[in-house]
């Protein structure tokens, strides 16, 4: 076994290390405006460019950076960094568009990957969010194509992006399906941008779709595809949660290490006393273990030695893991940092706020815990075991 990075994934932690130290130039102003102005998205635009780090996870011959599952989770652990969810800029498509065909390609994936038009994945529903077997957004055949009609909530990037990938029951069969709809189609409507707990740089609004007609080739995938597509989606963006939030754990618990150093109180720099130490401790702890996870899991699916169950479950031990692990250090880093910890200027404030959805997107900590339950009941305990040469 070599745990190193290797030349090549230290090379593209460098890159991303640089990029989001550019990124967080506009940390402040994000928080303070709710966003950022269209001079400051060309800008970052143009500098995730010149990074190389756009798509990370679509292959090079599309324009994409097409790195490993490994690779991006090294990428994603820099960027993780970043607050008011800025990592987010530097774009990562759905991998539900690789289902495009050539056309759909060039005309929606393949602007993505260049920064010149952006997607946002529209599945979850006033009534189906973690079954998302309840959906009743419809799509209706018609002469030539479909009509959709239904509601969307928590599109994220739903105000930024240009068009939708909406998971719709498809004909009278109900087929869960997947269509590509430009949002400037008419009966799209976007109908309320919520205010969240955390500042996000792009919103998560709801939509309505009303009579929205859409041609056949609008189809993702095939119809009846929708969920099989969509859980694929899981494995790798649930690893790059993991990934990204272990990166955030990591940058509050240096501002917190630092901060004890240097903050002083009864005479003694406040790293001094036993109980802060062991905060910082179980923070080293929580952040050490979930890394070394992670990378042995996005490892085992680059290396294709388990199979795609499996693989799942190994994911959403990651995700689960991972994510509470990150809200406890982010916990401990506030307290660390005292009534400063409840500035909105600090860093380690807007971590507190940011790293909460991580246990509720992509499937609550209670989805992660059924999958991997479910994992164990069915088929024992082989999740646990590392891959070994007679596996
Ligand atoms: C900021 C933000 C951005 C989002 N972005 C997107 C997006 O881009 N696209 C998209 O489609 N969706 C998005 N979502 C939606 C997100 O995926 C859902 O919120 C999530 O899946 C949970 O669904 P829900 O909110 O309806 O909660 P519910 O499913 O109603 O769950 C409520 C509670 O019940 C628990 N629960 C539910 N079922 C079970 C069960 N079987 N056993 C035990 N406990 C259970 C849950 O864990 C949770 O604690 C976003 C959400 C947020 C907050």
């Amino acid at each position: 076994m070599d745990f190193r990075l290797t030349a090549r994934q230290e090379q593209l932690r460098r890159s991303a290390r640089a990029l989001t130290d550019l990124i967080s130039a506009y940390e402040n102003d994000c928080e303070e405006n709710n966003g950022l102005p269209p001079s400051a998205h060309e800008k970052i635009r143009d500098a995730v460019l010149d990074s190389g780090l756009q798509a990370v996870n679509m292959p090079a011959e599309w324009g994409g950076a097409g790195l490993t599952i490994l690779e991006q989770a090294v990428v994603q652990a820099e960027l993780g960094r970043l607050t008011g969810a800025l990592w987010d800029m530097v774009w990562r498509p759905a991998n539900a568009l690789t289902h495009c065909t050539p056309e759909q390609r060039a005309r929606y994936l393949e602007p993505v990957i260049r920064g010149e038009r952006r997607d946002c994945y529209a599945v979850s529903e006033p009534g189906a969010g973690s079954d998302p077997q309840s959906l009743t957004t419809t799509a209706t055949r018609t002469g030539g194509g479909w009509l959709l009609n239904g509601e969307k909530w928590f599109v994220t990037v739903g105000d930024h992006a240009d068009f939708m990938i909406v998971l719709a029951a498809a004909g009278e069969e109900r087929a869960p399906t997947l269509f590509l709809v430009d949002k400037d189609t008419p009966g799209v409507e976007m109908t309320r941008v919520p205010r969240w707990m955390h500042t996000f740089v792009y919103e998560h609004p709801e939509f309505t779709l009303t009579d929205v007609r859409v041609p056949d080739d609008a189809v993702l995938g095939g119809v009846g595809d929708g969920y099989d597509i969509t859980r694929s989606w899981f494995t790798e963006e649930r690893l790059m949660i993991a990934a990204r939030t272990i990166g955030a754990a990591e940058r509050a618990l240096e501002l917190a290490r630092d901060w004890a150093v240097e903050r002083r109180q009864f005479g003694s720099p406040i790293a001094d006393f036993q109980l802060v130490q062991g905060m910082l401790a179980d923070c080293a702890v929580d952040i050490a273990v979930n890394r070394a996870y992670t990378h042995q899991v996005a490892w085992e699916v680059d290396e294709g030695v388990a199979d795609r169950k499996t693989l799942h479950a190994k994911a959403a031990i990651a995700k689960l893991a991972a994510s509470e692990a990150s809200g406890r250090v982010i916990d401990r880093c506030v307290q660390i940092f005292g009534g400063r910890g409840y500035d909105r200027s600090y860093p380690v404030e807007r971590l507190y706020r940011e790293l909460r959805v991580d246990r509720i997107w992509e499937g609550t900590s209670e989805i992660q815990r059924l999958i991997v339950a479910g994992e164990l009941v069915k088929r024992g305990t082989g999740v646990l075991r590392m891959p070994s040469p007679a596996a």
